[in-house]
Formats: structure tokens, C-alpha cells, sequence
């Protein structure tokens, strides 16, 4: 298949697919060892990171820049937690995590605790809503130099993880979203940022069930 556009202009940055576009809707295909070694996918792995960290963003999967394979690149900085109070850090269970990528991921479930956040995602941005994750994970995958690695996971990496798999599977946080949560990013900003996730769903009911749709006809928005 032929990959386009790796390079923009005079910049590596990639364009993002928005929500609606079915690249982000379709599963993405898994690369072979040979595929991965490639220049092509070499370069498209380089514009990953270019383009994660131009947004910025922790983890970005090739079809949010149009590009419809197993690939996602993770990285989350120490520097993007500056402004994070520490107790806010801790609950998250988010740490530094070193640039990496994954390739042909395959997800496991450890355990059956999970917890709720917030998140958002460069392919629908300026919303956000809580999404119940599992707390830990495990991906076995292959890096970029087509080894075999496996991934044990916890807290907002595991979140990471599991996000950025979704996409390879044509799945959104949106899908898995509490719905009752659902906001712009100014309103999160503006009210419920420094609030734990529990008080925004006592505020706005129960957030773990969807209101009866009848009071809003379909077709009608507003
Ligand atoms: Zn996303």
C-alpha cells in the first residue's frame, strides 16, 4: 500500500483525520517484520513522534494521521506534568514514560480494577469525558526493530496504552465514554479540572447510565 502524505511542506508534522472520518472507523492492518524495517515504515514511525509532540500529545496510532496500520508511538514527557499538582499525579498513577513504539499490539486485561478520568484525543479535539480504563495491562508487540517485546503496564500508562490501541481497532474513547460526561475542553477547563471525577458525577447525576432520550428528538440539534 502506498503511504501519503508522510512529509508536509518543509515539516515532518502529519495531518489529523477528524472524527467522521473512516480511516479512525477501520480496523488497521498488522506489518510484517520485513514491512516494519522498511524505510517507509521507518520514516512514518519518525513523523509519528514529530507530530505526537508537535500537538502536544502522550501517544498517537497511525490511523489518526490517516495511515490505516498497527503503529502507535508513546511517550509521556516529565516536562508535560509540571503544572499537575503531585496529589493529582499520584491518583492518576502517572509517570514519565520513555519514547517507544508499538507495533502489532495485542491488549491483555490485568486484573479487574479499573478507574475513571478524564481523557481526550487529537482526533476529536476540544471535548473530553470520563472513560472507566482497566488499571493495569499488558501488550505483547513488536518495536521498531521488529522484536518481540512485552509491555506490563499501570495506572495513566496503561490508560495510554489502551487508548491507543482502540485506535488500531477503529474504536474512540467516545465509545467507551461515560456519556453524561461528555464536554468541551473550556468547559472542563473552566470548571471540573481541579475537581476529582467523583464530585463532577455527583453534580451531574449518574453518570454511569444514559438519561432517556425522548426529550430530545433525533434529528433535531441545537
Ligand atoms: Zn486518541
Amino acid at each position: 500500500m502506498r503511504i501519503v502524505p508522510v512529509r508536509l511542506g518543509w515539516t515532518l508534522l502529519l495531518p489529523f483525520p477528524q472524527t467522521g472520518d473512516p480511516v479512525l472507523r477501520r480496523p488497521a492492518r498488522a506489518l510484517t517484520p520485513e514491512e516494519i524495517l522498511s524505510p517507509a515504515i521507518q520514516d512514518l514511525i519518525a513523523s509519528l513522534f514529530e507530530t505526537m509532540r508537535a500537538a502536544p500529545g502522550v501517544g498517537l496510532a497511525a490511523p489518526q494521521v490517516g495511515v490505516p496500520l498497527q503503529i502507535a508511538v508513546i511517550e509521556d514527557r516529565a516536562s508535560y506534568m509540571d503544572k499537575t499538582p503531585p496529589e493529582v499525579l499520584a491518583d492518576r498513577g502517572r509517570v514519565p514514560v520513555a519514547a517507544h513504539v508499538i507495533i502489532n499490539p495485542r491488549l491483555t486485561i490485568v486484573g479487574e480494577e479499573s478507574a475513571e478520568f478524564f481523557e481526550g484525543c487529537l482526533s476529536l479535539p476540544g471535548f473530553t469525558a470520563v472513560v472507566r480504563r482497566a488499571l493495569r495491562v499488558r501488550a505483547d508487540c513488536l518495536d521498531e526493530r521488529a522484536q518481540p517485546v512485552t509491555i506490563e503496564a499501570a495506572g495513566w500508562y496503561a490508560r495510554i496504552l489502551q487508548h491507543e490501541i482502540d485506535h488500531l481497532h477503529g474504536a474512540l474513547y467516545i465509545d467507551r465514554m461515560l456519556t453524561r460526561s461528555f464536554m468541551t475542553r473550556e468547559s472542563y477547563e473552566a470548571r471540573w479540572k481541579d475537581s476529582s471525577v467523583a464530585a463532577y458525577l455527583e453534580a451531574v447525576g449518574d453518570g454511569h447510565t444514559n438519561a432517556p432520550v425522548d426529550a430530545c428528538p433525533s434529528g433535531v440539534s441545537g
